[in-house]
């Protein structure tokens, strides 16, 4: 890696002077590590960083700072993004873009890296039509990107919700209940599966999987009961169906008392995992590479273990489908639960 870096720096320094670095869509934790180490990746082989604010509209309006190598100290830690973020209505019509292309000629601004999720490089594919070079850096703790196995957040989501399903059984235990908790993935399982995985649930409904009420959740608790289990953990993706409902339901046709909590906005708060900070300064160090060796339109990815990149557009055109390698562990071990 260190030979590639000062290959890198002898052969390609000096094409790309200035570099805007932005978080868009929804925040995951991780993104200030992966500003941090585009500011920083930039710094070292003296190229210009400036921070864009509230993702494509400080893009469009000018919402614009310097960052340098101190300013972005002490973020490594932070959840959030202290860039902000947003979704940005203007950038998806012609003319915001144009505005946004205008304001970076103003900034000399030759190179943009976008943090966020598929939303964001559809946005970035759409723009590089304006000859400013474009990388997209995946972060959402949806782990939905199809190009990438990993995105950034999704350790530290993933364990915030494993913390709370932890909690809850403390209390379900105590009172012999049944616990239903909605975790976020809006069309996507991927989360789900893994803390439904890491915290020993009686059965995880995922979007990718019609579940079927009767065989896919009464049964399974009424294994569980059968195997000498007196509380339940049913794990609910947000796009599988409403917790409201399920919760209702093993009430109503097996009698046992039921809470229903839906985790919500908590799983995207919180300092990132080592995995997240990792994952963001070794992915931030790939975008800037991108760009210095003169490359476009590409987003970062991890693949095997490995980061590397892809084109955007191959990228997006990309479907990612549940780990069925994992869902086939879950239905082996589920089923009486913990
Ligand atoms: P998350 O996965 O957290 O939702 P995201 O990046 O997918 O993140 P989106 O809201 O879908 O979030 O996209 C972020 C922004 O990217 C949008 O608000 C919009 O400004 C821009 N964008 C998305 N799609 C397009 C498009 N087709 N053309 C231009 N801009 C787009």
């Amino acid at each position: 890696m260190i030979e590639y870096y000062k290959a890198v720096t002898a052969m390609d320094k000096g094409k790309i002077k200035r570099i805007g670095v932005l978080t868009s869509g929804g925040d995951a934790p991780g993104m200030n590590a992966a500003v941090r180490s585009v500011v920083r990746s930039a710094s070292s082989l003296g190229i210009e960083c400036l921070g864009i604010r509230r993702g494509y509209n400080g893009l469009i309006s000018g919402d614009i700072e310097k960052l340098g190598p101190e300013s972005v100290s002490r973020i490594i830690n932070r959840g959030g993004t202290v860039l902000y973020t947003a979704r940005s209505e203007e950038f998806r019509t012609e003319q915001g873009r144009k505005k946004a292309s205008e304001v970076c000629r103003l900034f000399g601004i030759d190179g943009l890296v976008a943090i966020g999720g598929d939303g964001t490089f559809r946005g970035l594919l759409e723009f590089s039509k304006y000859g400013i070079a474009t990388v997209g850096v995946p972060a959402t703790i949806d782990n939905d990107i199809a190009c990438t196995d990993y995105t950034i957040g999704f350790d530290t989501a993933a364990n915030t919700a494993i913390e709370a399903v932890d909690r809850l059984r403390d209390t379900m235990q105590s009172h012999e209940r049944c616990s239903v908790v909605e975790v976020m993935g809006r069309n996507a399982g991927h989360l789900a599966l893994y803390v439904g995985l890491a915290s020993g649930a009686t059965a995880v409904l995922v979007p990718e999987k019609p579940f079927d009420f009767e065989r896919d959740v009464a049964e399974r608790i009424r294994i569980a009961r059968i195997n000498g289990k007196t509380h339940f953990m049913i794990i609910v993706a947000e796009g599988a169906g409403s917790a409201m409902t399920i919760g209702d339901k093993i009430h109503e046709e097996l009698g046992v008392d039921t809470r229903v909590t839906i985790l919500g906005h908590i799983q995207r708060g919180g300092a990132p995992s080592a995995r997240d900070r990792v994952t963001a300064t070794s992915m931030g160090f790939h975008a800037v590479n991108i760009l210095v060796k003169g490359s476009t339109n590409r987003v970062v990815c991890e693949r095997a273990g490995k980061t590397s990149d892809i084109d955007i557009a191959e990228a997006l055109s990309m479907k990612k489908g549940l780990d069925e390698d994992e869902y086939s562990v879950l239905e082996a071990v589920t089923g009486i639960g913990e």
